[in-house]
């Protein structure tokens, strides 16, 4: 039985707790001189997969700075776009899918990125949590909840469900959360799942939400 408690008041002291923090970039509506585009929100996503977020900030300003369309990005080279995204994770393979993803969109969406879930997912190095980014954060659309490894550990510890993968939250929260906490859910777990309820030995003594969590399988906290 899947059952998410004191959902209003977790959100709110969630909203309040990461004022203190960055958003991470990809949730962002503008960052340094680069305003949000569903492309450039693609591509930061793609960059961000198994890399710290500082880095895949600086490597989104070098990269997108002066190539923040398909038309333009498609113009570099792998060894250049390397150059610029170094040392996001897998660097070499993200040119490589980048300069492809730029490709397929000229030629088959006019230069658009698809703004329909399923032709996202078509895309190379495009996976489901990536296409729920862009679909909330990129096309502004609702009814999107992307998932990542913080926004699967988090509704777990706090016992509002009880999954084994991101897929299977997503299917959970979406049939159990209401959709108006949908669009600001991944911004404020994923910052909090950041700073506060991290991985290992999550900070419980300073979270601003522990009367409400059940600390399911938590074993060392601080
Ligand atoms: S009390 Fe601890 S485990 Fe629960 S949400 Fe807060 S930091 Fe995470």
């Amino acid at each position: 039985m899947n059952e998410i408690k004191h959902v209003d008041s977790v959100f709110r002291l969630l909203k309040q707790e990461i004022t203190k923090y960055d958003r991470p970039i990809v949730s962002r509506s503008k960052w340094d001189v680069i305003v949000n585009t569903p492309f450039t929100t693609l591509i930061s996503c793609i960059l961000s997969l198994r890399t710290k977020d500082e880095v895949t900030e600086q490597a989104s300003i070098r990269l997108l700075k002066n190539y923040n369309t398909p038309e333009k990005l498609v113009k570099l080279s792998e060894k250049q776009i390397v150059s610029l995204i170094y040392p996001v994770g897998f660097y070499k393979t993200k040119a490589k899918t980048i300069k492809e993803i730029s490709k397929t969109i000229i030629d088959i969406y006019e230069g658009q990125v698809p703004d329909k879930f399923d032709e996202l997912l078509k895309l190379k190095g495009v996976g489901r949590k990536t296409a729920n980014i862009v679909m909330v954060y990129g096309h502004k659309k609702h009814g999107y909840l992307p998932i990542d490894t913080h926004c699967h550990r988090i509704p777990n510890r706090l016992g509002w469900i009880k999954t084994k993968s991101p897929e299977e939250t997503e299917i959970t929260l979406k049939k159990n959360l209401p959709e108006d906490y949908w669009n600001d859910f991944n911004h404020l777990v994923v910052t909090f799942g950041q700073k506060i309820c991290v991985p290992v030995s999550p900070l419980c003594s300073k979270c601003p939400i522990e009367s409400y969590c059940e600390k399911i399988s938590v074993k060392n906290s601080r």
